[in-house]
Formats: structure tokens, sequence, C-alpha cells
């Protein structure tokens, strides 16, 4: 087999504070397109890669999390869509599309297999797909709203990032539940979406208001009974005054803060106790068990036209740094991928 060039994505160094596109560059390492004998590894072609927040928590030198910190000078390790050029595991074979772990270059030889997942390639759904609605970010939407929020019919939810990955289909399971919807954003276009694509009920622009908790009762007279809480800081302040009595606040995610090393505290939190609040973090990976029922039911939901999603696609491997950084800034509309190669 040949040995061709692999464009690479790499950290510099780990980083303070937001991160820039400067903190990552791009390199041109060889790759033998050959997954080596007894090696029980993959060779894949990268056709899409995924852009998320979680990923700026790796590009800092801290062994206490859940997930290893990247290692500096290495391509970045990421959620991808691959096609599999070359096999010396059973299980796979060259043909075959597969998404999971995979890393920031055109080629990867994949190592760990154990958490890959086959595709079948399926015309009315797009293989990039597999990164955001029917991949982590999607299932994430699915764990936590029906295994943290105990949702009811007829019940008030609010979705922070509401027209991001997660939260576009956060506030879409809730509506199909049955639910009244409201979705904060950071742009008018972002709350145009939510309201007239999207099926929210209303949606506001959380950079114009200078009261978050004013806008709250706006939208909540009676008060929230689900908070899905995807950035944490001023907006979950404001959320807490506003639960109703045996509300549920899942905490998904605090993008707000994933920028700044000295974070400002919740003021609020003796709401949990005046209105009997459950307020509980998540992880979408302990959760797995419920991956085959997600896929079943918002594969059907999509395809029946009651479920819609939004992405944000750049192209080219050399965009990926950019697009990355925009999460943290707003920058994308909906979820974030980089396409690297098509086919
Ligand atoms: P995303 O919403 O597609 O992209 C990030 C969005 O966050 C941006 O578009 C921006 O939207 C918003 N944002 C950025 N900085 C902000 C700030 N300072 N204050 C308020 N909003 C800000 O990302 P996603 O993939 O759906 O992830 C959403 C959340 O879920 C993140 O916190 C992520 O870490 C978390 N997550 C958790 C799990 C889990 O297992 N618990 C799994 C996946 C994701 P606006 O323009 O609306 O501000």
């Amino acid at each position: 087999m040949a040995t061709v060039k692999n464009g690479q994505v790499v950290l510099k160094g780990y980083i303070e504070g937001a991160p820039k596109k400067d903190d990552m560059e791009m390199k041109i390492g060889t790759v033998e397109l050959k997954a080596p004998k007894g090696s029980g590894a993959l060779l894949v072609k990268n056709l899409y890669l995924s852009c998320d927040p979680y990923m700026r928590a790796r590009m800092r030198n801290f062994h206490g999390s859940y997930i290893q910190p990247f290692v500096p000078g290495q391509p970045i390790e990421g959620f991808g869509v691959a096609k599999v050029l070359d096999s010396d595991n059973p299980n796979f074979k060259p043909g075959d599309f597969i998404s999971g772990f995979t890393c920031w270059e055109e080629y990867s030889l994949i190592h760990n297999t154990s958490q890959l997942r086959k595709i079948q390639p399926d015309d009315s759904i797009p293989l990039s797909y597999h990164l955001g609605l029917l991949g982590m970010p999607g299932f994430t939407a699915y764990a936590g709203f029906y295994e943290i929020c105990s949702p009811k019919k007829g019940e008030c939810v609010f979705v922070s990032a509401a027209s991001g990955a997660v939260g576009q289909l956060v506030g879409q399971l809730a509506k199909l539940h049955g639910c009244y919807v409201v979705g904060s954003a950071g742009s008018s276009q972002k709350v145009d979406l939510l309201k007239n694509k999207l099926g929210f009920d209303e949606a506001f622009n959380y950079k114009e208001e200078t009261d978050l908790d004013a806008a709250l009762k706006r939208y909540f007279p009676q008060g929230i009974d689900i908070y899905f809480d995807n950035v944490g800081g001023a907006m979950l302040d404001a959320a807490l005054l506003n639960m109703q009595v045996h509300g549920r606040i899942a905490v998904c995610g605090m993008v707000s803060l994933h920028s700044y090393s000295d974070p400002k505290g919740i003021h609020n939190l003796f709401c949990l106790v005046t209105k009997r609040i459950k307020m509980q973090g998540f992880l979408q990976s302990d959760y797995m068990h419920k991956f085959p029922q997600f896929l079943e039911h918002v594969t059907d939901s999509y395809k029946q036209g009651k479920i819609v999603y939004i992405e944000d696609m750049t192209e080219g491997l050399e965009t990926a740094p950019a697009a990355f950084v925009g999460l943290f800034s707003g920058k994308n509309i909906g979820k974030q991928v980089v396409c690297v190669a098509r086919e």
C-alpha cells in the first residue's frame, strides 16, 4: 500500500483562557495506508470532524477530569465520521463507514476500536449527522431530557444555547412531549431559527437582555419546570430564581465558563431548598445502554419530518481551528462540523 501525505491539526501547547486559532497549527506528516498485521487497528480516511465545547477542557494540563488532556504536538483527538481503507480487525472491512474517536488529520490509524460504531449509509440521512443529531450531542439531548429532567406533558421547559448541537434537539424532544418550550440564544438569526424552523414556542437573544431574571419572568410567568442548562454562569443564576417548586435542572454543560480560569460564583443556590429543586449534572457516556433506543427514536422522528436539524459545516481540515474557536463566541449556527473529504 502507498505512503501518502497526511495533513494534521495539532495543539501547540496547553492554554489559558479562551482558545485562539493560533493555539493550533497545521502539520504535514506521512502515513502508510495500511493497518499493520497483528495490530487489530483500522486505517481510516477521515470525512467529517466534530467541534465540541468539551474539547476546550482537554487543552489544559489537567489530569483529574473524566477525560485526558490532548498531547501537544500530536493531532487533536475528537469525534469523526470516517471510511475504513484497511482493517486488521475482523469487525470492520474496507469500505465500512464508522463514527467515533478519530483524530484531526486526513488519515488515522485507530487502535482503540471498542467505542467505534459502524454506520449504515442511508440516502435520507447525511453522514455528518452521525456527529450531531445521531451522534454524541443528539444522544446528550436525549439522555439529559428523558433521564434527568423527568418531563411531563404540559410542563414549561427552558433551554439555553438552544440553537446549538444539543439544545436544538432538547427543544424539539420537549415539544414532541407536549411541553411549552422557550430557548435562549446569542443572535437574532438564531432566535428566528428557534421560533420559525425548530418549533420552539418562544425564544430570546440573551445578549440583548439587561436583566435575565426579568426576561425569564416574561416568558415563564408561572415559573420553569425544567431548565436544560448548557451554559452555567449568569443564566443559571437567573433560572434558579424562576424555577417552579419541584423543578428539575439538568446541568449538561457550562460553556460560558470554558474560557475563564476564575469563574464567578452562583448566588441563588438557596432556591434549591426553598423550591425543592432537583439539580443534577450528567455525562451522556453514563447512559450508553440507551443509545440503540435513542438512535431508533430520533432516526424515525427525523424520517417522519417531526425533527429537523441545523448543521454548520466548514470545508477543509485547515478550517478546523477557526471552527472550533467559534463555538466560544457563538459563531456556529447549529452543530459545528468540519468536512475533510466527502468520500
Ligand atoms: P453548541 O451549543 O453547538 O455551541 C456552543 C454555543 O454556546 C455557542 O454557539 C454559543 O451560542 C454558546 N456560548 C458560547 N459562549 C457562551 C457564553 N459565554 N455564554 C452563553 N452561551 C455561550 O455546543 P453543544 O455541543 O450543543 O454543547 C452545549 C453544551 O452541552 C456545552 O456546555 C457542552 O459542554 C455540553 N455538553 C455536555 C455533554 C454531557 O455529556 N454532559 C455532552 C455534550 C455537550 P449562543 O450564540 O447562543 O451564545
